[in-house]
């Protein structure tokens, strides 16, 4: 069943715009000038605290350079790109957040919002103490969730948990492993076996996804804006979110956004909207600390955004239809690198990030014991995409 919520779209007219990759040679004339004008422009954004637009160039060199010998043309890189371009008709079903034609936004509920974990405690339910609750959240409608960390059924209701109990669960996955000619699993984050007590624990059970009644409440979600000025291109860029645990299930805490040429355009902090249970920073690398000093509310994060990402620029990133929902950004030119390189086993299958920069890349990412890198995330998915056009025009070549 489809979740359809009525929405208001927040309009943005003043719009800021941004040069796009530079990879590109543009003799236009008006280009240098429009680009100075934009320098300009963003002389207000340079002053945040979030370093926004700060050019930081990362190590993007072996395919950026393999890529350049190419000698593309703009058009020609858009050409080859295309293919990989999702299809509208493919965005709903992947869970992207879609605008129906009567302008309402509508979801897939049915598309999890975030990873799955090793669901160890099936059929475990937790018990609510009812002479703890008072008369009013009896009341309640009282929501059933299954814990994303150690698959625990809890329970809630719309203003908040019934079900205050910690949460042990294992952060790593699970591994199979043969041992005296028999197999059996561990967990990779302590080496114990699957029904072992977790080897952390949390305040709270935690759950992802979308509920009606819980977290339906889609107001906020913007749409991307045509393009005021078409002198300048329309821009790829990659993007990359870090998302935390919420008594209302994942929000948004970090984004940023690179350039084709690996230049960090854009990195904020986020203010989740509900109470926080854990920042998931061993995976996210986000603290509460970093929040609380350079969070920025959602709205102005989404704002900032859309000065520089319009209607017709392309968005690379891994597994994009949970960062767009967490953005609550409404956009149609998409390519997920997940589906760039599809999974021998079909969708839904996936291969990690980490796993297509160790294969095609030859490269480590994510080995940080403070958790994911979203400037790196990002980098990985322009080298990806660059990596992958380079080997289709080897193979047509051939
Ligand atoms: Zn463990
Ligand atoms: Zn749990």
């Amino acid at each position: 069943m489809l979740l359809m919520v009525i929405l208001f779209f927040h309009w943005h007219s003043n719009f800021l715009k941004k040069n796009s990759s530079s990879i590109f040679e543009d003799n236009s004339e008006n280009y240098y000038e429009i680009k100075r004008i934009e320098r300009e422009k963003m002389g207000n954004f340079r002053k945040s605290k979030t370093q926004i637009y700060k050019t930081d160039r990362s190590t993007i060199t072996a395919v950026l350079n393999e890529f350049k010998e190419l000698h593309l043309s703009e058009y020609e890189f858009y050409i080859k790109i295309g293919k990989y371009l999702l299809m509208t008709e493919q965005l709903f079903s992947l869970g992207f957040p879609e605008e129906s034609l009567s302008g309402v936004c509508i979801l897939n509920s049915h598309f999890p919002f975030s990873r799955s974990v090793p669901n160890f405690n099936k059929n475990k339910k937790a018990r609510i103490r009812f002479e703890d609750c008072p008369d009013d959240i009896l009341k309640m409608r009282v929501f059933e969730q299954t814990c994303a960390r150690c698959g625990t059924e809890f329970y809630l209701t719309s203003a908040g948990y019934l079900t205050h109990e910690r949460c042990y669960y294992h952060y790593g996955k699970l591994k199979y492993q043969w041992r005296d000619g028999n197999q059996d699993s561990v967990f990779t984050c302590c080496g114990r076996p699957f029904n072992s007590k977790g080897c952390s624990v949390g305040q709270l059970h935690v759950w992802s996804g979308l509920e009606r009644g819980l977290n339906d409440n889609l107001e906020g979600f913007v749409r991307t804006q045509p393009r005021t000025n078409l002198w300048v291109s329309p821009g790829i860029y990659a993007l990359d979110c870090e998302m935390c645990y919420t008594i209302k299930g994942m929000e948004l805490c970090k984004v940023t956004v690179v350039d084709m040429e690996g230049r960090r355009l854009y990195n904020s902090f986020v203010k989740p909207e509900y109470y926080v249970i854990d920042y998931n920073t061993r995976f996210s690398g986000v603290t509460e600390r970093d929040v609380a000093i350079f969070g920025k509310t959602l709205s102005q994060v989404q704002q900032e955004l859309l000065t520089f990402i319009h209607e017709d620029t392309i968005l690379v990133g891994h597994s994009l239809n949970n960062d767009s929902r967490a953005l609550k950004i409404v956009h149609k030119n998409f390519i997920d690198i997940a589906l760039v390189f599809p999974h021998e086993r079909g969708y839904p299958y996936r291969y990690s990030l980490k796993q297509l920069t160790l294969r095609c890349l030859k490269k480590e990412i994510q080995s940080s014991d403070y958790g994911h890198n979203s400037f790196e995330d990002a980098v990985s998915c322009i080298e990806l995409l660059l990596w992958k056009i380079v080997q289709d025009i080897r193979e047509e070549e051939q």
